[in-house]
């Protein structure tokens, strides 16, 4: 029996790996796409290649006879779907490319959980299904209907399309809507880890808008907590077989606050550059978190104070290694 994680060499699915490779048989799905370097996502694999419960396989969600070997090859109980084009400014240049990984990948996987019984799906949703949301905190049941970038609109399609295969065919599925995640190995393109590099580097900072736009950034240890809690049994218990959680820390900051908290972490002054609003971005993000408390246990810990240092100093380490 083993559990399925898509993307697990990505930022987010990696560490997910680790922290199942202590009680489980894991199978890890990557197609190692170049949306940044796959040396990377190679590097965040080392741990777990070094356990034998750990099976890799190298090939493409959107490619259904691949996927379907991988569950033809492994008994799975659970999936937990983390591959996607993630990222919202990506997504207005390239959004066929999104919905064709979004879209057409999840429905793959969606189809080979109902054709071989695996009846526990975890989804790897997003905050930016809110959009440009004026009631915060978000709560699961706001009304969202109006996504405002094409990554935005593939990840409330996929909650919609989980739906539907739980209410046709009984599957088990539990929506986890991640805001902001930070932490060692966050993809290089993120505004942290961004941020981090150009400061550290001397070069400038590009910032869009006029910096007061705020932020629900979540510590990965925290992701990680979040997504163990909604695994079964305990997901099973609940008996609400199709669910919506926030994963978030409940605290908002402002972009200019971020910049300062790296300032510090590195000790070295960052050279802003202004720039415009950009399309698809929204002002704020904010987690309700009450649901997610109640119902999963999850107990966020890190604040943004303290897990940027724990950031820089990944960071700084790698660049040593490097
Ligand atoms: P990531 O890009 O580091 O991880 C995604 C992984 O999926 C990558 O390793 C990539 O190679 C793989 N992948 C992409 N397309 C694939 C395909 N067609 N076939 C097989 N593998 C494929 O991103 P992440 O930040 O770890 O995000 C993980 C998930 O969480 C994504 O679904 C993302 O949309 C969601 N999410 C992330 C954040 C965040 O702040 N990082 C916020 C909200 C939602």
């Amino acid at each position: 029996m083993a559990v399925l994680v898509t993307g697990g060499a990505g930022f987010i699915g990696s560490h997910l790996v680790e922290k199942l490779l202590n009680t489980e048989e894991v199978v890890c799905v990557d197609d190692f796409n170049d949306f940044y370097d796959p040396a990377i996502k190679r590097r965040n694999l080392e741990p777990a290649l070094q356990s034998r419960n750990f099976h890799l396989r190298q090939g493409d969600i959107r490619d259904l006879s691949f996927m379907e070997g991988v569950f033809r090859e492994f008994p799975l109980t659970e999936v937990i779907h983390l591959a996607a084009r993630a990222g919202v400014r990506p997504s207005l240049k390239d959004p066929l490319l999104y919905e064709d990984v979004n879209g057409r990948g999840t429905l793959n996987i969606l189809e080979l959980c109902r054709k071989y019984e695996v009846k526990n799906f975890i989804f790897g949703g997003s905050s930016s299904v809110y959009g440009i949301n004026n009631k915060i905190p978000f709560s699961e049941d706001d009304e969202i209907s109006k996504p405002v970038s094409p990554y935005a609109a593939t990840k409330r399609a996929n909650e919609l399309m989980c739906y539907t295969y739980h209410h046709l065919y009984g599957i088990h599925v539990t929506v986890l809507r991640f805001f902001t995640v930070y932490g060692p190995r966050q993809r290089p393109e993120m505004a942290i880890h961004k941020f981090t590099r150009l400061i550290d580097e001397g070069l400038e900072v590009p910032l869009y808008g006029d910096g007061s736009s705020r932020r629900d950034y979540t510590y990965t240890d925290d992701i990680i907590q979040g997504i163990m809690a909604a695994r079964p049994p305990k997901a099973d218990r609940r008996g609400r077989p199709y669910d919506i959680f926030n994963l978030g820390e409940s605290r908002t900051t402002e972009l200019g606050k971020l910049v300062t908290l790296i300032e510090e972490a590195l000790g070295k002054k960052a050279r802003i550059k202004r720039l415009p609003d950009q399309p698809g971005d929204v002002p704020v993000t904010y987690a309700d978190i009450s649901k997610s408390k109640g119902l999963l246990g999850y107990n966020p810990r890190v604040s943004l104070e303290e897990g940027i240092p724990l950031f820089v100093k990944w960071y700084q380490e790698m660049k040593v290694k490097r």
